[in-house]
C-alpha cells in the first residue's frame, strides 16, 4: 500500500489568497455594477520594456532556424548571463564567481528547494510574519511539530517577531537555531534591512555555524543607498549566508519565470569540507532540474544590459510612485502606515484596534478597495494590512481616491 507524506497534513489551510477571492466575489455579487479596487496583489502589471522583449524575440527567432536551434544548456544556467549577473553584483560592490550563481524559474522555487541539502534535524528560524514558502516548505519536509491554532505557530520553529519597535526587522534569536530565512525587501512590511541589522545575523550565524538564506526578490527597489542590496556586503556573509533573487520583480518575469541563487564556495555547516554545499546544490540543480527556459535566460541577459537596467528600473520608479500615493493617500485619512520607501508594500496599522480581516472587509464595504490582511502572513501580521503598489496608475488614483473620500474611521488615529 502507498502511503502518503503526512507532513502534508500538518499545513494550516492555504487560506489567504482564496478567502479574498471569496470574500471580493460575494461582495460583487451584491453590488452588480461596482468596480473593485485591487491594491492587494504582489504581482507586475506594467509591460516588459523594449530592450528585453527585443531580446526575448530575437531568441524566438534563433530556436526556428536550424543553424541557430540550441537544446538544453549549460545546468547552473547559461554562461553570459552567469557572467551578466557577476557583473551585476560587481556593480553592487561585491565580487561573486559566475559559477556560485545557479539559475532557476523563479526564487520561489528555489526558497522552497534549499531546504532539502540540510538535515531534517535543523532548527529552523523565520521572520514574522513572512513570505509562506519558507515555513511550508520546512512543514512538509518534517522540521516542525503541528501548527498551534491558539498561537497561528507551528511547534518547534522559532518565530522572529516584526513589531513597531524593531522597524519590522527583528534581531537574531536568543537561542541557538541552524536555518535563518530573511527577506529584505520584506514582503509582506516594506521593511529593510540596515547593514548594522544584517551584520548582527551574519555574527550570530558565524558564532552558532548556522546559516542565512536570504531572499533579496525585492533588492532593485531599494532606492536609499545607504541600505544593502545583497546580503554579500555584510562582512562574513560568504561563510554563512546563501542568497536567493528573481527577475520576476526587478524586471516584470513574474510570467516569464526566471530567478538566480547564489552559494558561495566558502559556505560551511558543521563538519562540511571547503566547496561542499556549493556541490550539494549543484549536485541537486543537476538531479532535480533541468535548467531555466533559454528564452527566458536570453531576456535575463537584456535586463542586465545597460538598456535593459534603465528601462526596468524606469518601471520600478513608477511603482515606486503608486507606493508615494499610496501613503500619502492613507496617511491624509489618518492612518498609520510603514514600509513602501524603499519595497513595493505598504504595511498599515488597522485603525480603531480592530482586526486585520475587519479591516479588510470595511474598505471593501467602504471604499471597494481589496488589501491583504496581514493576519494571513503570520501571527505577527494581526492588526496590519499589506497594501501593494503593483497596479497601473489610473488604478491606483481611483483606490486611493475612494479611500480619501469613503473611509469612515471611528476615532482619528495618531500619525
Ligand atoms: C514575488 C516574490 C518572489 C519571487 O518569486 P519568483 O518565483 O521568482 O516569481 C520571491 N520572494 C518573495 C518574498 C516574493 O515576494
Amino acid at each position: 500500500m502507498a502511503t502518503i507524506n503526512t507532513h502534508y497534513r500538518k499545513l494550516s489551510a492555504g487560506y489567504l489568497f482564496p478567502e479574498i477571492s471569496r470574500r471580493a466575489k460575494a461582495y460583487q455579487e451584491s453590488h452588480p455594477g461596482v468596480t473593485l479596487h485591487r491594491l492587494g496583489i504582489g504581482n507586475t502589471t506594467e509591460p516588459l520594456p523594449p530592450a528585453v522583449l527585443g531580446a526575448l524575440h530575437h531568441k524566438v527567432d534563433l530556436l526556428g532556424n536550424g543553424a541557430t536551434y540550441t537544446g538544453y544548456g549549460d545546468e547552473q544556467g547559461d554562461t553570459p548571463l552567469r557572467e551578466a549577473l557577476s557583473g551585476y553584483y560587481r556593480s553592487l560592490g561585491v565580487d561573486m564567481l559566475p559559477d556560485e550563481f545557479f539559475v532557476s524559474d523563479g526564487a520561489k522555487s528555489d526558497a522552497a528547494n534549499i531546504q532539502s541539502i540540510f538535515g531534517d534535524d535543523n532548527v529552523v528560524a523565520i521572520q514574522d510574519p513572512a513570505y509562506p514558502v519558507y515555513v511550508d516548505s520546512n512543514v512538509v519536509s518534517g522540521r516542525t511539530e503541528l501548527f498551534d491554532k491558539e498561537k497561528q505557530q507551528y511547534g518547534k520553529l522559532v518565530y522572529l517577531a516584526g513589531s513597531q519597535e524593531n522597524g519590522f526587522f527583528p534581531a537574531p534569536p536568543r537561542e541557538k537555531v541552524d536555518l535563518i530565512y530573511l527577506c529584505s525587501p520584506n514582503n509582506p512590511t516594506g521593511a529593510v534591512a540596515t547593514h548594522a541589522q544584517l551584520q548582527s545575523f551574519v555574527d550570530y550565524a558565524r558564532a552558532h555555524k548556522a546559516i542565512i538564506i536570504f531572499d533579496a526578490a525585492y533588492a532593485e527597489y531599494i532606492g536609499d543607498s545607504s541600505l544593502p542590496r545583497t546580503i554579500f556586503e555584510i562582512p562574513g556573509a560568504r561563510e554563512c549566508a546563501i542568497e536567493i533573487n528573481s527577475f520576476s520583480k526587478f524586471a516584470g518575469f513574474t510570467g516569464v519565470r526566471l530567478g538566480w541563487t547564489i552559494v558561495p564556495k566558502e559556505l560551511q555547516a558543521e563538519n562540511t569540507k571547503s566547496g561542499e554545499l556549493h556541490a550539494m546544490w549543484f549536485r541537486r540543480q543537476v538531479t532535480f532540474f533541468n535548467g531555466a527556459s533559454n528564452i527566458a535566460q536570453a531576456g535575463g541577459i537584456a535586463v542586465l544590459g545597460e538598456e535593459g537596467l534603465a528601462q526596468s528600473r524606469a518601471i520600478i520608479a513608477y511603482y515606486m510612485e503608486n507606493a508615494r500615493i499610496i501613503r500619502e493617500g492613507l496617511r491624509s485619512v489618518g492612518l498609520t502606515v510603514f514600509g513602501g520607501d524603499n519595497a513595493p508594500y505598504l504595511w498599515v496599522r488597522t485603525p480603531d484596534g480592530i482586526s486585520s480581516w475587519e479591516f479588510f472587509d470595511q474598505l471593501l464595504n467602504q471604499c471597494q478597495v481589496i488589501a491583504t490582511p496581514g493576519s494571513g502572513f503570520g501571527a505577527a501580521g494581526e492588526g496590519f494590512i499589506r497594501v501593494s503598489a503593483f497596479g497601473h496608475r489610473e488604478n491606483v488614483l481611483k483606490a486611493v481616491e475612494s479611500i480619501r473620500k469613503n473611509l469612515r474611521l471611528r476615532k482619528e488615529e495618531t500619525r
